[in-house]
């Protein structure tokens, strides 16, 4: 039996589901139950009636699916795999940048820790995000970690003020204005698609403004165009690749890479499912307390 089918044959015998981010390497694809954004593999998680879950992504979406499935397993096949993005934001900074702001709503984007979870009104993803800070009704609301996303939401609404906690995505804060210029010069005419964890000015001169589900729907959706210039992870463009072999697609730059979320290899998923290991344990208080924050948005995106 070669590994893919170790893996599969071990998922059916523990009764184990594999949710896969699609930044991971493409191959993973081969063994995953479901592949997709955060937004998709939190409503899988809530769904699933598996005994294990096996999260091929970064800490803090195995975390998310242990906060909404407390009685699953929930397992990560590496501990390598943190969110930078979401480490730049602690328990402590998170109460003080709310000391700053009071009686202002606090929206955690998904990409942050269980702990932050803990004391935010509610949370969103790049997908629901602007109906996540509209279903507050409120003229501000505190948006963090990631600055950008929150200004992009605050710039699609009118007469809400994001005000935004000072943290970013490495791999998307790299791509800049000129990134794109020169893309749009060696490509004239093709379209931009660009994830909101971009800069301000690079999302204001991108085509299209979306998460990872909504760059490849808009791929899917217009069929008459043959190329596109891809404005994220390097995951997504793998996957558009293989599944549009006719189609051209260009990456902003080379090194659009989340080293975490490629650390995941089959050898890993079989040993995590054969180990039971690593699994994601969480603080019963903590994890009580951020389920409201992720229930009420998952209440918001039915
Ligand atoms: S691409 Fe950025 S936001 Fe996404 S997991 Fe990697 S560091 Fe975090």
């Amino acid at each position: 039996m070669d590994i893919r089918e170790k893996i599969l044959e071990l998922k059916k015998e523990k009764n184990a589901v594999i949710l896969a981010h699609c930044y991971q390497n493409v191959e993973i694809d081969e063994i995953a139950d479901y592949v997709g954004d955060s937004l998709y593999l939190s409503q899988k998680a809530v769904e699933s009636d598996a005994d294990i879950i096996v999260f091929a992504g970064v800490t803090f979406m195995a975390q998310t699916a242990k906060i909404i499935s407390p009685d699953k397993k929930v397992i990560i096949p590496s501990l390598d795999c943190g969110c930078d993005m979401a480490d730049m934001i602690t328990l402590n900074q998170l109460r003080e940048f709310k000391s700053k702001y009071p009686d202002i709503p606090t929206v955690c984007y998904i990409n942050s820790t269980a702990e932050v979870k803990s004391e935010c009104d509610i949370c969103c993803t790049s997908s629901n995000a602007m109906k996540i800070v509209k279903s507050l009704n409120s003229d501000k609301v505190l948006f963090l970690p990631d600055q950008f996303l929150g200004k992009w939401v605050e710039s699609q609404l009118d007469g809400v003020e994001v005000i935004t906690y000072n943290g970013c995505c490495p791999i998307h804060n790299k791509v800049t204005v000129e990134d794109v210029k020169l893309m749009k010069s060696k490509h004239p005419g093709v379209k931009v698609l660009t994830h909101p964890e971009c800069r301000v000015e690079v999302t204001q001169i991108s085509d299209y403004v979306g998460s990872t589900t909504g760059i490849i729907k808009y791929v899917a959706d217009n069929k008459d165009l043959n190329e596109f210039i891809i404005v994220t992870e390097k995951g997504v463009i793998d996957r558009l690749r293989r599944d549009y072999p006719d189609k051209k697609f260009y990456l902003i730059r080379e090194d659009m890479i989340c080293s975490s979320m490629k650390t995941n290899r089959f050898e890993d998923i079989y040993n995590a499912l054969l180990n039971e290991k690593y699994e994601i344990t969480l603080d019963s208080d903590i994890s009580k307390k951020a389920l409201v924050c992720i229930e009420r948005m998952l209440k918001v995106s039915k």
